[in-house]
């Protein structure tokens, strides 16, 4: 029965989001049927957070190019803030399986930091949570724990175990895999109790994750059941993450002296491989074996398999650019939207509800934050003196003047502009002061004989808890302020 209710459609929506933590069967028909409900309910919110886990579905099935499209084409067409978050977090999941971290912490910070308390917790947790991965992704050298323990606030504030025991096998994971197996094993053994609690079955990647870390810390015998528990009882849709679990099992059994046992549990890892189309499994596998067959001092099925193991590399690689040729397309595409949406077309700066984003972003730093509203002086005169092209070369001309300066610059609207400075009323009135400056002495004469321009700015910090509407009244009120006193000065409180 597809849900009616605009509350029970949002519901779903949420509960969707969690399932696709434990890769339940069933998802695209659930989704399929919950955008047809949400149509039919005029609930375009529920459609396109709907479409967009059909989305997040193409991603994790290799379809990366139309997870990406289907997400850019939301943020050229929707104006909810959910909506654009989710899409923002779409494009990063999707960036990211094709390589491109930088991209992908851009989009998934956006995802994180456009999301405001009031709106489900579920959709805030998956956006933290991405977040924390991918942060810890960049291959960088710090491990960085200040996102995992935002994420899972967020997971245990949401009351969904699958979030918060997912979160923790990421955190354990990229702990060991940047070599702070302490950390590592105080998340493996979090995750443990919590899904013993919670009774929640670990699938093969949280055991796979709990095996490593307990063969790291001396623990081999322990960490040989629970993968051996895993694989025996994985269900039929967690199956593709099993021929992982048996690369670890082969890995076990080989430091505990067992090569016939590695070297069998190696050729099942293929078959599965083969089975659920693992290119990458399977390459792991071969190197595993030609290390097996290197230990027992068979060096001829050591050199053939490791052949094998190149040709299988080289294959792989010429599958990934062509994925990212394919996507290449779609992030030109992609660049395009953004522009249409978000970008001023007179002047190149961010529009008003790019403004919006940065102030978002901005205030999520945690740090001081101040606005400047600036306003041309008597521009209706420059329009009439002059003509409306001057005009529009005068407000590219401040654009630029404001681009190059500290802090973000937006079109406000007109002969207006916003600025977001993190920084303190005292310090972003000297950058409004400098920007007065170079404004009545940018070389106006270069555009008109006669022309000169000035501009009026009022300058505030956003106060602590205050309401970014209410410093933007205040900013507007220092403004008109600063006409009433004679214009061409900048006025701060
Ligand atoms: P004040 O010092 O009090 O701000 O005077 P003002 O003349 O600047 O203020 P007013 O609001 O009366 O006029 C704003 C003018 O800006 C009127 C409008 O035609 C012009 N304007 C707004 N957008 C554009 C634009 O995109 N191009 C051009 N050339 N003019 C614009
Ligand atoms: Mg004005
Ligand atoms: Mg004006």
């Amino acid at each position: 029965m597809p849900p009616t209710s605009l509350g029970s459609l949002l519901a779903e929506v949420e509960q969707l989001v969690v399932d696709c933590y434990t890769s339940h069967d069933g998802l695209a028909e659930r989704t399929a049927a919950l955008i047809m409900a949400a149509e039919a309910a005029g609930d375009r919110r529920s459609a396109d957070l709907a479409r967009l886990i059909a989305a997040e579905l193409d991603n994790r099935n290799g379809r990366v190019p139309e997870a990406v499209e289907t997400a850019r084409t939301m943020l050229g067409t929707s104006d909810d803030r959910l909506v654009r978050a989710k899409a923002h977090a779409i494009i990063a999941g999707g960036v990211w399986r094709i390589g491109d971290s930088a991209t992908a912490v851009r989009h998934s910070l956006r995802s994180v930091r456009m999301l405001q308390p009031e709106d489900p917790i579920t959709i805030r947790a998956d956006h933290a949570i991405i977040l924390a991965v991918l942060i810890n992704d960049q291959g960088l050298d710090d491990f960085e724990t200040a996102e995992f323990a935002a994420a899972q606030r967020d997971a245990e504030a949401s009351g969904q175990p699958a979030l918060e025991i997912a979160n923790l096998n990421n955190w354990a994971w990229y702990s060991y895999q940047g070599g702070d197996l302490e950390t590592a094993a105080a998340m493996v053994e979090r995750m443990r109790a919590r899904a013993e609690t919670t009774g929640q079955q670990l699938n093969s990647s949280c055991a796979d994750t709990v095996a490593r870390v307990l063969l790291e810390t001396g623990r081999p015998e322990e960490a040989g059941e629970v993968i051996q528990e895993a694989i025996t009882n994985a269900p039929a849709t967690d199956s593709d993450a099993v021929p992982a679990a048996l690369l670890t099992l082969a890995e076990i059994e080989r430091r505990q002296g067992d090569h016939a046992g590695a070297v069998r549990t190696l050729l099942r890892c293929r078959e599965l491989a083969a089975e659920h189309n693992r290119q990458d499994a399977d390459a792991e596998a071969l190197r595993a074996l030609a290390g097996c067959y290197a230990d027992i001092g068979d060096f001829e099925s050591a050199y053939r398999t490791m052949c094998e193991f190149h040709e299988r590399w080289e294959v792989m690689r010429t599958q990934q650019s062509a994925v990212a040729a394919r996507f290449a397309h779609a992030q030109f595409a992609l660049e395009q939207a953004w522009d249409v949406a978000e970008r001023d077309p007179l002047t190149g700066l961010g529009n008003r509800r790019r403004c919006e984003v940065e102030l978002t972003a901005a205030l999520a730093t945690g740090g001081p934050v101040s606005v400047a509203l600036l306003d041309l002086d008597h521009f209706k005169q420059v329009n009439d003196t002059f003509s409306h092209t001057t005009g529009d070369e005068v407000l590219r001309r401040v654009a630029g003047l404001l681009a190059a300066a500290p802090g973000f610059a937006g079109r406000h609207g007109g002969e207006e502009f916003l600025m977001v400075f993190q920084a303190g009323a005292a310090e972003a009135a000297e950058h409004c002061a400098a920007l007065r400056a170079a404004v009545e002495g940018h070389a106006w004469g270069e555009v008109a004989a006669g022309l000169a321009v000035t501009t009026s700015i009022g300058v505030t910090e956003i106060r602590p808890g205050e309401d970014r509407k209410d410093a933007l009244l205040r900013a507007d009120d220092l403004l008109y302020a600063a006409k009433r006193a004679g214009r061409n000065q900048v006025k701060t409180l």
